[in-house]
């Protein structure tokens, strides 16, 4: 084991100490307000950077799910017994339980998800932002009095699922987590969420810290292991009414056939490609700027990573050659590294991904202006995931590389002629999750923003993404939504409450009469 990796592990080690986690066999598990280990088949976690073992803990498995669920019904009972003011104020007291942990957390995530430290620093506070905003929704969870043409007062209840089941990919662990925690809890439910085998530890620290503030035991339950496994028997388990999945399209295709077996519904965010479009009348500036952070941010390892860029012809050379002198000014380096930018892909799976598709755009006639290998500088002790930012040009849209995600620092710019043939580019993949125009007539920055098949669309800007904002896809980017009020809403059901109001009631029978 080289030097760089036994000082993540030592670090790792003794991080995972400090949050009572244990090192040596870590307690990788959240349930009924206890860290317990897992009992499957142990998991080797891989230090993104350096490409060797980090630490080892064991898959959940069944068992634990079943404690896990019972927990949260427990929870969720004791949870809906308070008033909704006093739910509001636990929501905002539980977030002081992560005060004072902040540097510990951003560490944790850094050393596991091979992230750079700033990225995990900001990383933590999107946790807070999302529980303070989801927090003053407690009390505000107003139902409707419908002006039914009969004599009934009839009000609708918004009502939680009751246990809801939510999955999490890697890429964004304490962000995904607290992104559907925060609704799920402040809409009434009891939580089991799973996140990614491969970063595993922060969701259960996030998770303990908050009933450290002050949530109900049991209202909130992390449980780690394989999708196959332990993932698997959190959708089919009984006691799960709605299912919530971050992750890739293939794997949610499984999540909503496993829901719709049960007849249990689901949101499900997937991943994106999506389109970036450069008019020639744009600040250059500015959208070459916009441009790099679109795709070179986290590695490219974003669900909305703008990784197909649409520019007019007639500044399609000036634009593609200072994104790639801008691509080789990014920085490039170690997660731990303050100066970092941009660290390696976090795992092994996603790096062959990579490497495997910028090789195959390359034999179907795509050309390399900038990377397209490993990044030049970095430690000879970093032999983990680091590729370098990559800009790939004479691509044609029928191109793998121009109609699959990459989730990686890779991005493809296209030439286009005329407002049609942009939205028409920008269109032409199965995902709709994000998109962004850049132009200085207002009119037409509108004008295709709204012909935009996505769920996201910037002006002028990219990656701005708010908790009060709705976020979520059209075709293979899902459906469903988070944040915002629509967020709140996929964690309940409406109900609708008819009350006799009239002197002396007449019952319907049928339609015929009464209920119209
Ligand atoms: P993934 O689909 O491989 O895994 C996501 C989660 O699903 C993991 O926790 C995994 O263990 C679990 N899982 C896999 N198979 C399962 C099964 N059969 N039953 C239950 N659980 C199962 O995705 P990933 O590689 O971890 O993440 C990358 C993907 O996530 C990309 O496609 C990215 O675009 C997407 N993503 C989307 C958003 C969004 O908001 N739209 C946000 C972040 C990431």
């Amino acid at each position: 084991m080289n030097s760089l990796s036994q000082y993540a592990c030592h670090h790792l080690a003794e991080l995972l100490e400090g949050f009572g986690l244990s090192a040596a066999a870590p307690l990788s598990n959240w349930i009924n307000g206890e860290l317990v280990a897992g009992e499957g088949e142990a998991i080797t976690l891989i230090n993104p950077a350096t490409g060797e073992a980090l630490v080892s803990y064991r898959d959940a498995g069944a068992g634990l799910i079943e404690r896990a669920t019972q927990a949260a019904q427990r929870g969720q009972r004791e949870w809906m017994a308070l008033t909704a003011s006093e739910r509001g104020r636990r929501m905002n007291a539980a977030i002081r339980g992560l005060e004072g942990h902040e540097e510990a957390l951003a560490q944790l995530e850094s050393v596991v998800a091979g992230k750079p430290i700033l990225d995990c620093r900001a990383e933590v506070g999107k946790v807070r932002e999302m529980f303070e905003y989801y927090a003053g929704w407690c009390d505000k969870q107003h139902g409707e009095v419908i002006p039914v043409p009969t004599s009934h007062l009839n009000y609708v209840r918004h009502v939680p699922y009751g246990v809801v089941g939510q999955i999490t990919p890697w890429n964004a662990p304490m962000f995904t987590c607290a992104w559907q925690l925060a609704p799920a809890i402040a809409a009434g439910n009891g939580v089991v969420l799973k996140p990614s085998e491969l970063t595993p530890f922060t969701s259960v620290v996030i998770a303990k810290q908050l009933e450290s503030g002050g949530l109900s035991k049991g209202l909130i339950n992390i449980v780690n292991g394989l999708g196959k496994t332990t993932g698997a028997a959190l959708t089919d388990h009984p006691a799960i009414s709605k299912l919530v999945f971050v992750g890739s399209p293939q794997s949610g295709r499984m999540i909503a056939e496993a829901g719709a077996r049960r007849l249990v519904p689901s949101v499900l965010e997937l991943g994106g490609k999506s389109a970036n479009i450069v008019f020639a009348d744009a600040k250059l500036d500015e959208a070459v700027a916009g441009a790099q952070a679109a795709i070179f941010a986290a590695a490219g390892q974003s669900c909305v990573a703008g990784s197909r860029l649409l520019i007019e012809r007639s500044v399609f050379e000036q634009v593609t050659s200072r994104l790639a002198r801008a691509a080789e000014q990014i920085a490039v380096g170690l997660p731990s590294d303050e100066a970092t930018r941009m660290g390696p892909l976090q795992n092994h799976r996603q790096f062959e991904q990579v490497t495997r598709m910028i090789e195959a755009a390359k034999a179907a006639g795509a050309r390399v202006l900038t990377g397209g290998k490993r990044p030049e500088g970095l430690p000879d002790e970093a032999q983990g995931y680091f590729i370098a930012p990559t800009v790939l040009v004479d691509v044609t849209p029928d191109m793998e590389i121009a109609q699959q995600e990459v989730f990686g620092p890779v991005l493809v710019a296209m030439a286009f002629d005329g407002e049609g043939q942009a939205t028409q580019l920008a269109n032409e993949t199965r995902f709709g999750l994000a998109g962004a125009v850049w132009s200085q007539d207002v009119a037409r920055a509108h004008r295709v923003a709204g012909q935009l098949r996505a769920g996201t669309v910037w002006i002028n800007s990219y990656k701005a993404i708010s908790v009060m904002s709705p976020f979520g896809g059209f075709g293979d980017s899902g459906f469903g939504r988070s944040s915002g009020l629509d967020g709140l809403r996929e964690y309940t059901v409406p109900q609708s409450v008819w009350v006799e109001t009239a002197p002396e009631a007449s019952v319907a029978f049928g339609y015929g009469s009464g209920v119209g």
